[in-house]
Order: C-alpha cells, then structure tokens, then sequence
C-alpha cells in the first residue's frame, strides 16, 4: 500500500462526526429549497461551514455558496452541488412528508435526501477532514453549493468561473451515482414548437383551421422520429419526448389558432443541438405542418434577484476512460472501500455540460444514492453511504492537491 493511500485511508470520519454529517444532511432536507427560492438553505450551508472553522466562505450575487481552502497556488479542484430541489405535485403519495428528514433504520427520507443534499453534506464533511491539513495542501479545494441546477443545469456553475473567476483545473460533481463513477452524459435540448392555424367560432370549425390537429400529427410524427436517432456505445441513444401540450382558443368554444408542443431531446454523443433542430424542421416541412421551432430560454431571477439568461441547450459530454482524473477517483475509491468501482454515465442532465460539454474542464461524478430514485417519491438515501461519500470526497481532494508523497 503506497503512502497515499494509507493517508487517504486515515480520512476516514470517526463515529461522531458521521453523526454530525448524518444531523446535517437532515437539517438540509427539512429545509425548503425550491429552484429560486434557496436562500434559507444557503444560510444555514454557510452557518455550518464557518462553525466548522471553514476559513474562506461567501455567497455570490446570484446567491450560491462558495467555500474555499488553500492558498490560491497550484490546481484548484472544484466539488460542485446544487442546493434546489424539484416541487413534489403530490406530497401524499410519499412514504414519509418529504421535508420531515425522516430517518428510519439507517435511511434518510425526503426530498432532496439523495437530490443533492445528501452530497453537499458529505463534500462539507469530506472538507472538513483537510481542515487540519491546510498548510500542506498545494493547490485550491473549491466547494460551489449552487442555485437554479434543476430548471438549468451548468447556469451557476457558469457564472462562477465567467463571473466570480472561479478556475477549476479539475470538477467533481456530487450527483447520485450509487459511490460508483461517472465520466459523462447525454446532452439535452427543450424545443418548443408552435402549431399555428385559424381561429374560427366553434360552431364553424370549417371556416378556420385548427392548430390542435395539425398538432396531433406533429406529435404523431415525432413518435415515428424516436426509432430513428443515432447511438453511441457508451451513452446509448438519443431521445425524443413530447413532454406538453399547451393551447387556448378565444374559449372552448373557439378553434384555437395556437398549439404549443414541448419536446426533451436527449442528444447522444456526435449529435449537435442545431442538428436536432435542423432534424426537426425537415420532418415539419416534409410533413408540410405549419409550425416553427424554438430552444427555450431560462430567465428567472434568483432568489437574490439576480437575472442570467440561458438557452435551454446543452451537449452530451464524456471525460476519456484513461483520463487522469477518472484514475485518481478510482484509486481513492478503492483505498476507501477495497474494491474498483464501475465506470460509467448519468441518464440525467448534470452541470458537466458546462463545465466539460463547454469549458472543457476534465470533470467527473461521484455521489451517494441511487440514480434512479432521483425525481420519484422514493427517494432516500442510506446513511452509511454518506460517511462513505464523504471519506472518498477527503480522499480525492488529498490525492489530486496534496499528492508526491507517494
Ligand atoms: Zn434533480
């Protein structure tokens, strides 16, 4: 066993810290924060930092937490989390109220438990294992606990490195991947096509045109268009989803003149986001449907009032299996837990798509919970994976900024 790895071994938390990490992650669950609305959840990040002796911790304008530790020379790693959560349409439907933290036999319930609170208290824990060791490490360890990550992905962690000067050399991105590693994902692009026709009254349908029909043949031909998207090997295929349906006439007794068909497109590796538009106006053209396409834009100011604008597009990316990065994460893994993790990719959308899809940061995943509990009403995550988490999240700061000890 080399040097490293027995340092990384001794990162492990003892017993009361793991129950200090365990009161936080619940703390973060029972408090409430929807997209836009997080600033309860930084304030009480940003309490628990500094109480922890964290030395260097701010909010940014748009109002993400940014938690600092070195002196500024060498690589600066960057553990990226969001602190927003999705809404829960129907809070009955869940084993235990979704903001209650609920711990039952070892597990964490709730909203958020896996999505991503349970990965911002462990790179919290994770961090404060090498506050004792602060003068030893050469490089930057950054912790971003961002805003607005569920309605658009890589949009905070943007405006740190293009507006905060934030320089990653290297990300980790704490979204669920069972403490397994992911080295990339499927992009994602939102179209919302506009169906248009003639408005008539509706006891004389002749005299207009109805958009909800030539809607329904969009949708028709979008289905058919499913079979036919290209695949990659590691990411598999490209989708395509109608996901809403939006039209209004002058009343319901009207022939409405406006249909608004919205569409998920998940881009697999080699397609392009103008190629998916492009894909999608020829079917409409040859279809001979009157109806233009647009990406969707995200504009909502942040719960500090700050406004950024985003297009709703993002590109698939993946980190070589070979890089760096992914063997260091794998050797601290392993150093942790005696065994080599599998290596592979997120069905979701994650803020990799900025900072590898578009800033081409090397940048990789590890995160406690199942991936596919993430947006259901199952969601929980195991406490032990926590301490787990936190441990590998010490190791790997340790193995990339206090390496050459060998
Ligand atoms: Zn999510």
């Amino acid at each position: 066993m080399s040097g490293q790895s027995a340092f990384i071994r001794n990162l492990e938390l003892e017993w009361a810290t793991a129950q200090d990490l365990y009161r936080f992650a619940q703390q973060l669950v029972q408090t409430p924060s929807p997209s836009a609305g997080e600033g309860d959840i930084a304030a009480l990040i940003v309490g628990h930092l500094k109480a922890l002796g964290f030395p260097d911790v701010r909010v940014n304008a748009m109002g993400s937490v940014i938690a600092t530790l070195g002196n500024g020379r060498g690589p600066t790693l960057l553990y990226d989390a969001h602190m927003d959560t999705v809404s829960v349409p129907v809070p009955e439907s869940w084993p235990h109220p979704p903001l209650a933290g609920v711990i039952d036999d070892g597990i964490l319930y709730g909203l958020g438990a896996i999505d991503m609170k349970s990965a911002i208290a462990s790179m919290v824990y994770g961090a404060r294992q090498l506050l004792p060791y602060q003068d030893q490490l050469n490089g930057t360890l950054v912790l971003a606990f961002v805003v607005q990550e569920e309605p658009c992905e890589g949009l905070a962690v943007r405006v740190l490195i293009e507006e905060d000067g934030i320089r990653p050399d290297f990300v980790l991105l704490g979204n669920a991947t069972g403490l397994q590693i992911s080295r990339g994902q499927r992009g994602r692009v939102m179209f919302r096509i506009t169906v248009k026709g003639e408005a008539s009254h509706g006891s004389q349908p002749d005299l207009g045109r109805n958009s909800i029909y030539a809607a329904a043949r969009l949708v028709f031909s979008i289905q058919l268009m499913a079979d036919e998207l290209p695949r990659d090997s590691f990411l598999g295929p490209g989708t395509i989803a109608v996901t809403g349906i939006e039209s209004r006439g002058a009343s319901l007794n009207a022939i409405p003149d406006r249909c608004k068909v919205y569409v998920d497109r998940r881009l697999t590796l080699g397609e392009t986001v103008n190629a998916a538009q492009a894909q999608l106006e020829g079917m409409i053209r040859r279809e001979d449907i009157p109806a233009i396409v647009e990406i969707t834009t995200y504009n909502e100011p942040s719960y500090t009032g700050s406004v950024h604008i985003a297009r709703e597009a993002h590109p698939a990316w993946v980190l070589d299996r070979n890089h760096p990065l992914v063997t260091a994460l794998g050797q601290t893994i392993a150093a942790v837990r005696n065994g080599t993790p599998d290596i592979g990719h997120w069905p979701f959308s994650t803020a990799g798509v900025y900072t590898m899809g578009q800033a081409t940061i090397p940048t990789v995943g590890f995160g406690p919970g199942d991936p596919n509990l993430v947006h259901t009403n199952r969601e929980h995550v195991h406490l032990d994976d926590l301490k787990t988490a936190a441990h590998v999240y010490a190791g790997m700061a340790a193995s990339l900024l206090m390496g050459g000890d060998g």
